[in-house]
Formats: structure tokens, sequence, C-alpha cells
């Protein structure tokens, strides 16, 4: 059910205008106003959820495929040379748009973004702490 106060919802009713590039009975695809390379979209289920923990099975699949196909897209159109898939849940994690999205980046051999973290080898013993964690191992 569409959220009255919800930017992306209002998107997908049409009454707050967008770059609509793609939709699917599920699902609609428009252009980031804020794009990180040039082609940055976004992709969204047309109900409202808020999150990747909220999102049901079946409007995440129709809009990882509807990113899958966009993505495809991008490389004919665009030439990408890659895609990034981003998906930001939670503020913690800079989510900013409370309906789910994925971003849909185009990259290319020479743009300016980079790995939002410096790989650098883990504690091997607070690794495997939290695999057992997460395993459900522990206590
Ligand atoms: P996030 O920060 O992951 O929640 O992503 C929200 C995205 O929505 C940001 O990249 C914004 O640039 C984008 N955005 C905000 N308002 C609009 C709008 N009216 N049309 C298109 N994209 C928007
Ligand atoms: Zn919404």
């Amino acid at each position: 059910m569409a959220d009255p106060d919800c930017l992306f919802c209002s998107i997908v009713a049409g009454t707050i205008p967008s770059e609509t590039i793609d939709s699917d009975a599920r699902t609609v695809a428009f252009m980031d106003i804020n794009p990180a390379t040039p082609g940055h979209a976004l992709v969204v289920p047309r109900e409202h959820s808020a999150d990747l923990m909220e999102i049901g099975a079946e409007d995440l699949t129709a809009t990882i495929l509807a990113a899958q196909r966009l993505s495809r897209h991008m490389k004919d159109v665009l030439e990408a040379d890659g895609i990034n898939l981003i998906n930001s849940c939670g503020a913690a994690a800079w989510q900013t748009v409370f309906h789910f999205h994925i971003h849909v980046v185009p990259r290319y051999e020479d743009d300016p973004l980079k790995l939002p973290w410096v790989p650098a080898p883990g504690d091997p013993e607070e690794i495997a702490r939290i695999a057992t964690r997460l395993r459900g191992e522990d206590g």
C-alpha cells in the first residue's frame, strides 16, 4: 500500500516527476537526481516496503530481476564497463529514502568512484568468533 509521505511512492504514482526508464507489473526504474556516475538509476517496487528487512520475497525478486535487466541495458546502451548494485538498509548504512530501492550504478574505467573501505586482513580470531555467532553456535 502506498505511503502518502513517501517520496518514491509519489514517484511510482506519478505525482512527483521522474525520468522513468523502465517498468513492469511490480517495479519502476528511474534516474537518480544526484548521479554518482552518468546513468545512475534506481529500481523500486511499486508497493511500499521500507527496506531490505521488510520487503517480501516476490517484490524483492522482481526488483533484483529488474535491476539485472537494467544493468544489461546500461552495458549495451551506455557502454558501461561495469555495474555496481547498491542497497542501503538503515540510516547507519546510508539509507536516506525509506522505500526499498536498488541503486544501479554504471561504472566506467575512468570514473572517480572509490571502494568505501580499505581492504586489510582482519583478526582471524574475531572473524571466527563472529562466524560462530552467525551460525548460532555460541552460548
Ligand atoms: P539512499 O540514500 O540509498 O536511500 O538513496 C536514495 C537516493 O534517492 C539518493 O541517491 C538520492 O539522490 C535519490 N533521490 C532523492 N530524491 C530523488 C528524486 N526526487 N528523484 C530521483 N532520485 C532521488
Ligand atoms: Zn514508498
